[in-house]
């Protein structure tokens, strides 16, 4: 397999030990021994030397969620993430994909999301036609809450309403390229949409990001890849965060107590944390999850349940349990895609709010 020096490195040095092996959300959720950062270095590193060929590993390569606790918990500084990113270019690249993940990738292409959907839902719709006026402000929604949780979507912007912020929401929003990032990592394909996408947000002075996977990916991953914005992008947490600070923002703190589910997106790889933390303690009392910011454990997503729906059940139903472990009843996130995973999960034990459910009351 054509591998970078530098992954291949990475590759090598990974000890293949236990040091990672328990944070893994996909590993404690199979009980596989596969599913784990380490099995899936060996398997990489048996490909690199002839031993079996890319296609046996593909599966088990899709199984890891990009969610970085591994690389957070590697003392000795290498990264899974890393190469397995550069293993799934790779297999577009060798045209070994499996099929599940090639459907995606065309949906990417043809439809703009991984999901092949076209028409929003009439509420969500509707909403964003009263934000169709240019201001110098656009809410970027993303390929999830649009398409799969779009309820979701318009309380993300009923919440900046009540906020009186001006703002706009374009009907016709372009991919960010997260979804092809994850399914293909730093193909051209990828670079093409975010490139598109850009220039959509040069458009604007700010680019407010609903979708914590979005703002990872247009705050860190363009630069990466050397796509450049003129817009400043500011995460929704870090919108709402202001938004209060500024007094516009402004609660009737309920009689709720509830934890905090960090996205390892904000949490890991934009170390955001407290600016969720600064809202939900306008609206409600906060404790905290034993494993909270960069110790986060992440809670499942939609894109990934197309594909392996029952272990993201068994993922979200893990965090549910950590948080019924400390006594705790009620949950919020700041992702769609956890929200919507932690959602799935048949329970009536703990309550799943999204920051707007807990904002608006609902
Ligand atoms: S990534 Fe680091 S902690 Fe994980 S198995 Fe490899 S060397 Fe060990
Ligand atoms: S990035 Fe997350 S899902 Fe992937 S191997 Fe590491 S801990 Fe597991």
């Amino acid at each position: 397999m054509n591998m970078s020096d530098k992954c291949k490195t990475h590759v090598d040095s990974c000890r293949f030990c236990w040091m990672c092996h328990h944070i893994c959300p996909i590993g404690n959720a199979t009980g596989h021994e596969r599913s784990t950062p380490r099995a899936r270095a060996l398997g990489i590193s048996l490909v690199n030397r002839g031993a079996i060929g890319l296609e046996e590993i593909m599966d088990n390569i899709y199984e890891c969620a990009g969610c970085g606790a591994c690389v957070h918990d590697c003392v000795t500084g290498w990264d899974p993430v890393m190469f397995t990113k550069e293993v799934r270019l790779q297999a577009a690249l060798e045209d070994k994909l499996p099929a599940y993940i090639n459907a995606m990738v065309d949906h990417c292409l043809d439809e703009g999301n991984a999901y092949g959907k076209t028409v929003l839902c009439e509420t969500l719709s509707a909403k964003i036609a009263e934000h169709k006026e240019k201001t110098d402000t656009l809410l970027y929604l993303g390929a999830d809450a649009r398409y799969m949780a779009c309820k979701q979507a318009v309380k993300a912007i009923r919440v900046l309403e009540k906020a009186g912020l001006a703002f706009t929401v374009l009907a016709d929003e372009l991919p960010s390229g997260a979804q092809l990032d994850f399914l293909i990592g730093a193909a051209d394909e990828t670079k093409q949409q975010m490139l598109a996408n850009a220039k959509v947000m040069d458009g604007f002075k700010t680019v407010i990001v609903y979708d914590p996977t979005d703002a990872k990916v247009m705050k860190r991953t363009y630069k990466e890849y050397g796509v450049e914005t003129t817009a400043a992008v500011q995460t929704y947490t870090a919108a709402l965060a202001a938004l209060v600070k500024d007094g516009k923002l402004v609660g009737k703190k309920a009689d709720k107590t509830v934890v905090y589910q960090d996205p390892y997106q904000l949490a890991r790889d934009l170390e955001e944390t407290e600016e969720a933390r600064a809202v939900i303690a306008e609206f409600a009392t906060l404790h905290e999850l034993h494993l909270n910011r960069g110790e986060t454990v992440w809670a499942g997503n939609i894109l990934m349940a197309q594909y392996m729906p029952e272990v993201m059940k068994k993922v979200a139903a893990r965090r549910l349990s950590n948080v019924k472990s400390i006594g705790e009843c009620a949950v919020v996130t700041a992702c769609v895609s956890e929200y919507t995973a932690l959602k799935s999960v048949e329970q009536s034990e703990i309550e799943v709010l999204s920051l707007e459910d807990l904002i608006l009351g609902e």
